[in-house]
Parts: structure tokens; sequence; C-alpha cells
């Protein structure tokens, strides 16, 4: 088997930079360890309208609701209300969604195994174990697609990124205060370094929390989160569809060397401000793709990726990271003052301006114009100063 570029994870990055490959001439093979695509799910599924865009699919049958703001509540119980202009965000069902990636990536000609674990790097490709059988895959360029843990980063001797969380979550029949609203809920006791969510969609929630490694088990966090005043007023009791997974923070300073390019989870790319990974990871991913492509044709080599993924988005990972960095180190008392500065009369209107969930660098810069900045770095801390 003599493939041109091998991608290893049909994640929705694996399934983009394949597509992405195989779109610019390059014989593609995508492997996946499971025999199914988008099982087991480890996401909330909220992903932006510019994710979607991103990921070049439609509104398709995966959009379980749609959401246009969100309640913030402060550990003291006060909320702010962030109101989008119209549609903010969707919540979808990962598995029909990654699903209907890999489709796409099948409609512009890439192979696809299922049931094919990566093994290992070869001179000149790649072992699987393939339905309990191991097999050399020839591939002049690999691309690991394949998770936070990334056994393709680990082969290569790529670092890993610099910090992972630790999220929970469940479903839940919900009675929702606004169907197209989310509610996020802060405070150290519950989710510390980090928040927790309710998600709704269709009369039901993803109830979870994401928070900094160590201290205690995330489920022991869970059961404190559904405590929350406001969270065990609409939440009934029952459970399915149980989730416990890692988010990696922090992109490596590496993530590619000779033939093989990291992308998506394994490569880091995830907004630390929200722990989603849909967005980046698509962006980076049609770069690695069509860089695989022309680097296996000896066009160009993997250093052109790395260039390009961090021109891309690297600037908005390094400012989510500080925003993300100087957050989780907010006491309660901390964290009930900046939701309160939020608060403030006119600061509404500038939220539904200049919010961008994917980019929260833009809200940032514009509150820190004028009067506000100083009041921002002092409860920010200072690494605000230098940020722009
Ligand atoms: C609790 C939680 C909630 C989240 N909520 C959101 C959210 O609301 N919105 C959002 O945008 N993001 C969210 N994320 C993050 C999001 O799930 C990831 O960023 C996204 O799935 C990354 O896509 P990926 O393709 O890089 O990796 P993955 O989706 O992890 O896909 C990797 C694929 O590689 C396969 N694989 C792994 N190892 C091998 C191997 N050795 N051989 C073959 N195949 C292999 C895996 O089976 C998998 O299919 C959440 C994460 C968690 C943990």
């Amino acid at each position: 088997m003599k493939y041109d570029v091998a991608v290893v994870g049909a994640g929705p990055t694996g399934a983009i930079a394949s597509k992405y490959a195989a779109r610019n001439g390059a014989r593609t093979l995508l492997i996946e360890e499971h025999s199914s695509i988008g099982s087991p799910v480890q996401c909330t599924g909220l992903i932006s309208k510019a994710a979607l865009v991103q990921c070049e699919i439609g509104e398709g049958n995966f959009v379980l609701s749609r959401m246009k703001g969100a309640f913030v509540y402060a550990p003291n119980g006060d909320e702010l209300t962030i109101r989008g202009k119209d549609v903010m965000a969707y919540v979808i069902d990962r598995k029909v969604f990654d699903r209907e990636l890999v489709e796409h990536s099948l409609d512009a000609g890439v192979e696809l195994m299922l049931k094919t674990r990566f093994m290992g790097l070869q001179n000149g490709g790649i072992s699987v174990l393939s339905s309990g059988v191991i097999k050399d895959i020839q591939a002049d360029l690999i691309i690991g697609a394949d998770g936070i843990m990334s056994s393709v980063g680990r082969a290569a001797g790529l670092p890993r990124c610099k910090k992972f969380l630790s999220g929970i979550q469940f479903e839940a029949p919900y009675h929702a205060r606004d169907p197209e609203f989310v509610e996020i809920f802060t405070g150290n006791n519950f989710a510390p370094g980090f928040f927790g969510w309710a998600v709704p969609f269709a009369g039901m929630a993803r109830i979870g929390l994401a928070k900094n490694m160590g201290y205690k088990p995330a489920l022991n966090y869970l059961e404190e989160l559904i405590k929350h005043p406001v969270l065990a007023s609409r939440y009934t009791g029952s459970r399915t569809e149980h989730v416990v997974g890692g988010i990696p923070l922090g992109p490596p300073d590496r993530t590619a060397k000779e033939n093989v390019l990291l992308v998506g989870d394994a490569a880091g790319q995830v907004k630390p401000t929200s722990g989603g990974g849909v967005y980046m990871g698509a962006v980076c991913a049609k770069i690695a793709g069509e860089v695989a492509a022309r680097a296996a044709r000896k066009e160009t080599d993997t250093g052109e990726y790395e260039k390009r993924w961090r021109n891309a988005v690297g600037r908005e990972l390094s400012i989510g990271m500080i925003i993300h960095k100087s957050l989780g180190k907010l006491s309660d008392e901390n964290l009930n003052e900046f939701i309160g500065f939020l608060n403030r009369p006119g600061m509404s209107e500038r939220i539904t301006k200049y919010g961008d969930m994917d980019h929260p660098s833009v809200l940032l810069k514009e509150l820190l114009r004028g009067a506000d900045k100083m009041r921002l770095v002092r409860l920010l801390g200072v690494a605000f100063k230098t940020l722009f």
C-alpha cells in the first residue's frame, strides 16, 4: 500500500486535512482506530457559525439547536447576560457531524480504513494494527490528527502541549431558562481554573465542567456543580451520555518535523478561553492537508505548515492563553468583581458588538481602550499591559 499522505485519526481535523490533501492531488489514506466515526464523543458540541464555515459544511441535520447568547453566573450569584445580534453558535450532534465531514473527504477521493490503529513510524511510512493484523503502509507524509494523546507526536519525538484541563459532562433532561442561551457557571469550588456549563437542546442539556489538572477528581467537582442553585432548580436528576476527557491548551513549540505534522488537539490548536477545538483545528487542518500534498511532491517542506498555521491563529492562541491564565488565577471575590465590571451600563452593547467566541482578543482590545484599561489590568494582572 503506497500513499502520498496518511492521516491518522478521523475526527474533524483528520477529515478536513485528508480532504485538503486529496484535493491538492495527493493519494490520501485516512485511518481511524474505532470501528465507526465520531464515537466515543468527547465534546459539548457547541460550535460557532464561523466554525461551520471553516469546516465547509452547511447547517446539516447534526444541528440540534441554535444559541443566541449566554447567561454567565458569578460565584456570588450575580448574572451577566451576553446577547448576540443573531444566532451565535450551534449545539451539534458530534457523531453525525464527524461522519458528514468524513463523507466530504471520501467524496474528495480519500481512502478510509476503520479499526486501524497507528502503531509507529517506519522508514517511509507507518505501521498499523488493522483488524487484528500488523501491517506496514507506505506514505511520504504523515499527518497526526489523533487527538490529545497523539501517538504520532510521541513517535516523532515532538513536544507535548503546554497544559491540559480535565473535562467531565453528562446529558440530562433540563428546564432551560431560555433554550437559546448557554449557561456558564464560575467558581473555584466546582471549576478551579475554568468554568462549568449547561448547554440546552431539545428539553435536555449537556451539563459539565473543565478544570485545572490536579486537585480532586473531576467527578467530585461535578457533584458540587449540580448543587449550584441555578442548576439545581432546572436539572431533575437522571443522567445519560457521560463524557470524561482532556483538553490541551497551548501548542507545543514544534508541531512538524521532517515528514510528520500534527494538527488539531494533537497540536494544541484549541481556544484557551473556551476549550473549543473545532474552529481552530479546521483552520489549521486545511493548511496541513495542502502543505502535506505539496511536500509529498517535494514542492515544499513541513516547515511551511508550522509558519502558516502560526500566522493564521498563533497570536489569537497566545492572547487566549494569557486571558486563560489570568482568569484562572482569580479568587471567587475577584471573579465577582470582574463579572460586575462587565455588567456596568453600556458594557452589554460593547460585548454584543465586539464579542466573538473564536476571537476573544477583539473584545479584549476594545475593553482595554481608554478608561477601562487600568481597571482591567488591576483586575486581571500585569500581563495584560503587554498585550496590545
Ligand atoms: C468535555 C469536552 C467538551 C468539549 N466541548 C467542545 C465544544 O463545545 N466545542 C468545541 O469546538 N470543542 C470542544 N471540545 C474539544 C473538541 O472535542 C476537540 O478539540 C476536537 O474534537 C478535536 O478534534 P481532532 O480531530 O483534533 O481530535 P479528535 O476529535 O480527538 O479525533 C482524534 C481521532 O483520532 C483517533 N485516534 C487516536 N489515536 C489513534 C491511533 N493511534 N490510530 C488511529 N486513530 C487514532 C481517535 O479515535 C479520534 O477519532 C471539548 C472537549 C472536551 C473534552
